[in-house]
């Protein structure tokens, strides 16, 4: 089975692509480079002795999807491809909406022409908003978005919803990730931000690396356990195994799924700071800064639906999550410019 990896060579699609590989699907890339780099396709290949086919390109070239569907015979698509930065949205919300919202739409009509209506897109928890009680269930009220990166996200889910409506022979399969963080266990690949982070494990990686001097810590007058932001933190090969249980169980099933993927525990960004202290097997500085506008006091899923419908829990731990962001981080210290 052949199936079309939009942004597979960043973060979550490189780990998703050797996923796929090892569950016996070959999976085809189509990626523009924007925020990765080529040598993860060398790292697949190290890892799972098979280099993807890769096309470097744009998800709203149509033209180019069309090619690709032309050459192969794809089953279904996962499309991860967009911008993820929610700073960099208020400040460029036309680009925003221009890949994320166009770009899917671009994607949709070339499955259409091409007759394949099966894919799997990378939502977020961020279509929630403020939620007012935790867990979060897929049953609970999305749209209040609070920044362009969000609405993007929301955007989609709402075009694909409509599409579905009209056209219910589709298979869409909505997936809201909450918060990956980790790396595969081989320390070869992981989250290679280019800048300064914008997400906490990265940042703390980069203070226990030496790259920053301290972890600004946003806030600690929260309503939570330790006054800090709390958050549902997934291992990312979690996050990968959870793409290969939509493609085998509902990929193929008309319907519009949707399914949070997250461990169904709050962390504090003190526990976390903690876990990736014992981890690096050093006491790593913080200082306590205001809150950061747009942020909400605390979220983590709900879990029940996707473990009954697609049999998949997240089964890594806090510390795994430490401790592979440690090894991918210490062994690439400057991430994949290393290479
Ligand atoms: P990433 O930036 O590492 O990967 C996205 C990939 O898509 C990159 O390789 C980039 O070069 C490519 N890309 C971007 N725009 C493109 C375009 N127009 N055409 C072709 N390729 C393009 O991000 P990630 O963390 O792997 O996230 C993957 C998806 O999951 C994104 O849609 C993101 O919004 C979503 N998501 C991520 C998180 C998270 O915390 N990482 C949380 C929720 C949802
Ligand atoms: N955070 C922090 N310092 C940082 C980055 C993040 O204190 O440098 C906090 C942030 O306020 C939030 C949590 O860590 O409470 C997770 O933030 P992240 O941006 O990783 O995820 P999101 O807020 O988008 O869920």
């Amino acid at each position: 089975m052949k199936v079309l990896v939009t942004g597979g060579i960043g973060y979550i699609g490189s780990h998703t692509c050797i996923a796929m590989i090892e569950a016996g699907i070959e999976p085809i890339i189509l990626d523009n480079l924007s925020n990765s780099k080529l040598a993860v396709l060398d790292r697949i290949e190290t890892l799972t002795s098979i280099r993807p086919v890769f096309y470097q390109g744009d998800v709203r070239d149509q033209d180019k999807l069309d090619l690709i569907f032309s050459e192969h015979e794809i089953s279904s698509v996962i499309h991860f491809a967009g911008l993820k930065s929610v700073g960099e949205s208020v400040a460029k919300p036309l680009e925003y909406f221009d890949n994320n919202v166009n770009g899917s739409l671009v994607l949709a009509r070339s499955m259409r022409k091409a007759g394949v209506k099966s894919i799997v897109f990378s939502s977020s928890a961020t279509v929630y908003g403020d939620p007012k009680v935790v867990p979060i269930s897929e049953n609970s009220p999305t749209g209040a978005t609070t920044n362009p990166y969000g609405r993007s996200k929301y955007i989609v889910e709402q075009c694909f919803s409509d599409l579905f409506a009209a056209e219910p022979l589709w298979s869409i399969t909505l997936l809201r990730y909450f918060n990956p963080v980790g790396a595969h266990p081989s320390g070869l690949i992981g989250e290679d931000p280019q800048g300064m982070p914008n997400n906490l494990m990265p940042f703390i990686a980069q203070v226990a690396v030496g790259r920053r001097d301290f972890l600004a810590v946003f806030g600690d007058d929260y309503d939570t356990v330790d006054g800090t932001g709390v958050r549902d933190y997934i291992h990312v090969m979690d996050v990968a195994a959870g793409h290969i249980a939509a493609l085998k169980i509902v990929g193929e099933k008309a319907g519009l799924h949707i399914y949070n993927l997250g461990t169904g525990q709050g962390r504090s960004v003190l526990e976390m700071l903690d876990a990736f202290s014992l981890a690096c097997g050093k006491t790593l500085p913080y200082q306590i800064l205001p809150r950061r506008a747009g942020d909400i006091a605390q979220c983590w899923a709900s879990t029940e639906k996707a473990q009954q419908e697609l049999d998949w829990h997240a089964t890594r731990t806090l510390n795994e999550m430490a401790a592979d962001t440690w090894n991918w981080q210490s062994k690439n210290p400057q991430g994949y410019s290393d290479c």
